[in-house]
């Protein structure tokens, strides 16, 4: 470490509360070295109400890049300069990158998804999609979803406080992406959601169902499952939740939650500093680790 900071290293951050737990430096410092860049990734506890002062510092050290995490995303969407045309549609972004003096916030949740599942041999241009969730990570993955061509956007969510949220993606993305049909529907309506998977080319959860302490629940009947349906999940804990595995024995493509993660990463690594990131050594280096 002492050889690799010197008076000359740039700065990158991830801002949010809590951030102790966060990945992220660990896998962006090891990126860096790797790929011998002269950059720092540290983690900054703040709230949303220091953000503006955060926005100067950002500006002050001349930091290249970043992360947002909660509660933070929606604030940060304010305070950039640009938005990128995801991160302008849901009003929050997870990623700055700083272009001389100019801030663009970016929101990767949607692009990583989308990534992982070309990843895994699917594109989503012309498909027909059920969203089940309409929280933070379902939003962004409806939206790019839309921005990337998929026909329709079939969203399901309980009628709890994110049924809005949903109402309102459909809305915006009636007027920006009016090719793409949305539509919105609660999940307990077991026939709709039947109809829709039924007629669907890829289904994803995109819930805390499935998510520990919830990993005995899937919100998808397994008889609706069949082998020409990509079935997606966005949980990575457990890294194979009981959709996963149900869909794998049905014979559907299956795709699960880790892969997101890994490629929002690649995709914000690539925004900071023009270059792939090195996913299969970071893989190795860690399980080393365990
Ligand atoms: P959020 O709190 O913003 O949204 C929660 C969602 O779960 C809402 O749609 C809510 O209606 C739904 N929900 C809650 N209780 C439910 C129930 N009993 N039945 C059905 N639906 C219910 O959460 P988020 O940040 O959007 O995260 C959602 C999931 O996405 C989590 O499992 C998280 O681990 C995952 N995620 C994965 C990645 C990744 O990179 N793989 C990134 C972000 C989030």
């Amino acid at each position: 470490m002492e050889k690799r900071i010197s008076g000359h290293t740039g700065l990158m951050g991830l801002f949010g509360t809590p951030v102790g737990h966060s990945g992220s430096p660990a896998m962006y410092n090891f990126s860096f070295q790797h790929d011998d860049l002269d950059y720092a990734y540290l983690a900054f506890d703040v709230n949303v109400e220091q953000m503006p002062k955060t926005f100067e510092a950002i500006r002050l050290f001349n930091m290249r890049g970043g992360n947002f995490t909660m509660p933070c995303k929606n604030i940060a969407a304010e305070l950039v300069d640009k938005l990128s045309p995801a991160a302008e549609i849901i009003g929050a972004c997870n990623v700055f990158v700083n272009d001389e003096g100019v801030i663009t916030g970016h929101i990767t949740d949607g692009v990583g998804f989308v990534k992982n599942l070309e990843v895994n041999g699917v594109d989503v241009k012309g498909k027909k999609t059920v969203v089940l969730g309409a929280g933070g990570a379902a939003t962004a993955i409806q939206v790019q979803l839309a921005l990337d061509g998929a026909k329709e956007v079939k969203i399901f969510n309980i009628k709890d406080e994110f049924y809005e949220r949903a109402e309102s993606t459909k809305a915006k993305l009636a007027d920006r992406c009016p090719e793409c049909l949305v539509t919105v529907e609660d999940l307990d309506n077991k026939e709709a959601l039947a109809d829709a998977v039924n007629n669907c080319d890829v289904v994803i959860n995109a819930t805390i169902m499935g998510m520990k302490p919830h990993d005995e629940v899937t919100l998808v009947d397994k008889s609706l499952f069949r082998s020409d349906l990509v079935v997606a999940d966005t949980v990575y804990s457990p890294e194979k939740t009981k959709m996963i595995v149900e869909a794998e024995e049905a014979g559907c493509k299956a795709i699960g939650g880790k892969g997101m993660l890994l490629q929002q990463g690649a995709v914000n690594y690539e925004l900071f500093v023009g270059k792939e990131m090195p996913l299969e050594d970071y893989a190795k280096f860690q399980a080393e680790q365990q």
